[in-house]
C-alpha cells in the first residue's frame, strides 16, 4: 500500500469532494493542508449532482499553481471496488461507476471512497504507522481500519463497527441483522431513550426539556445522568457496556495498535465516555495492548481523509502496483 503521501509537504494538489446527503463539499488539497473550499447544497436529480461537483472541483482548484491530479470522493454509501454498492439517500441506484459518470465532467482519475472511511482516514493521519481502528459515533456508528496511514477497506466495507453484533437477540437493524452495535449505542437510540424517559415522567430533567418543544438527544441523556438520574445512567451504562464488547471484537480482529474513538460524546470528559472507560478497563483481554485515544473531529477531515486516498491510489497506479 502507498504512503500517506499528501503528508509528504510537496506540491502536488488534489481535489476532494464530501458528497453528503444534505451538502457537496469540496477542497483543494497539497501537503496535508486545505488550501481553498466551497459547499453547496445538494441538487435533487443526479445529472445536477454530477454537474455540481464537476463545476465545485473546477472552481476551486482554478488559479492554483498547478491542475489537480486526482479526485477523491468520500460519498454517504458503501463503495465496493471503486463502485457505489448502495446509497440511496444520495438516489444512487446499486453499481452505479461513479469514476465514469464524472468522467464527461472532469477529465481527472477519480477515486472513490465511504465518506465515514474518508473521515477516518483524516482523524488517523496524525497516527501513520502501525495499524489504526478508528470508531466513529454520530448519528449512527461507523469506523474504518487503517495500516500505516493507508485504508484497508477488505472488498469495501472492513471497519464498519456500526455493524458489529453484540446481541444476537436484540433490536433489529437495518442492515437485516440483530443487536448491532449501532442499534445499541447510536446518537439516534440513545435519542429516542431520551424521549422514552421523558415520556415516561421517569426523569424529571428530560421531561421538563421535552415540554420546551425541542426534540431530546443523546447529550440530553448524558446531562440527566451527570444530574444524578438514575434511569438515564442505567442506560448510559448498558450502552457502555455494549461500546466496549465492540472494542474487544476489534481487538480480537484487528488487534491494533491503537483504537481512536472519534465523536463529542466520546471524550473521557462526558458521562459517557468516561462510563466506556471504565468498562473498557473491566473488561479489555488480559493481553491487549490496543491503546485508546479519542478525537472530536472537525469538517475537514473527510476531506483530508478523501485527498489522501487519492492521492495514494493514483500514486499506486502511476507506480503500477
Ligand atoms: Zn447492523
Amino acid at each position: 500500500m502507498a504512503e500517506l503521501a499528501v503528508d509528504g509537504g510537496h506540491d502536488t494538489i488534489v481535489a476532494a469532494v464530501d458528497w453528503g446527503g444534505t451538502w457537496i463539499r469540496v477542497a483543494a488539497v497539497s501537503g496535508g493542508r486545505i488550501l481553498r473550499k466551497d459547499r453547496r447544497a445538494k441538487p435533487s436529480s443526479l445529472a445536477e449532482q454530477y454537474a455540481t461537483v464537476a463545476d465545485m472541483v473546477l472552481r476551486t482548484t482554478s488559479h492554483l499553481a498547478q491542475p489537480p491530479t486526482a479526485v477523491g470522493v468520500g460519498l454517504a454509501g458503501v463503495v465496493q471496488e471503486g463502485v457505489v454498492g448502495t446509497a440511496h439517500n444520495l438516489g444512487f441506484t446499486d453499481g452505479t461507476d461513479i469514476a465514469a459518470a464524472l468522467r464527461p465532467h472532469l477529465p481527472l482519475p477519480v477515486y472513490l471512497l465511504n465518506d465515514v472511511q474518508a473521515q477516518a482516514l483524516g482523524v488517523a493521519a496524525r497516527w501513520p504507522h502501525g495499524t489504526t481502528a478508528v470508531l466513529t459515533m454520530g448519528t449512527g456508528v461507523g469506523g474504518a481500519v487503517i495500516k500505516d496511514g493507508s485504508l484497508d477497506p477488505g472488498l469495501g466495507g472492513a471497519g464498519d463497527f456500526g455493524h458489529v453484533v453484540i446481541d444476537v437477540d436484540g433490536p433489529r437493524c437495518g442492515c437485516g441483522g440483530t443487536g448491532c452495535l449501532e442499534v445499541l449505542v447510536s446518537g439516534r437510540t440513545l435519542a429516542e431513550a431520551a424521549t422514552a424517559l421523558a415520556e415516561a415522567g421517569s426523569s424529571p430533567l428530560l421531561a421538563e426539556r421535552a415540554r420546551s418543544g425541542r426534540a431530546l438527544h443523546a447529550g440530553d441523556l448524558q446531562d440527566a445522568a451527570q444530574e444524578g438520574d438514575s434511569r438515564a445512567a442505567e442506560i448510559l451504562d448498558r450502552s457502555a457496556i455494549a461500546l466496549s464488547a465492540g472494542l474487544r471484537t476489534i481487538v480480537a480482529t484487528h488487534d491494533p495498535h491503537r483504537i481512536v474513538l472519534a465523536g463529542a460524546r466520546l471524550t473521557p470528559d462526558t458521562w459517557f465516555g468516561r462510563a466506556v472507560r471504565t468498562r473498557w478497563d473491566l473488561i479489555r483481554p488480559h493481553w491487549a495492548r490496543t491503546e485508546l485515544h479519542h478525537v472530536v473531529e472537525d469538517e475537514d477531515a473527510a476531506l483530508l481523509g478523501a485527498a489522501s486516498y487519492a492521492l495514494s491510489k493514483f500514486t499506486a497506479a502511476q507506480s503500477g502496483s
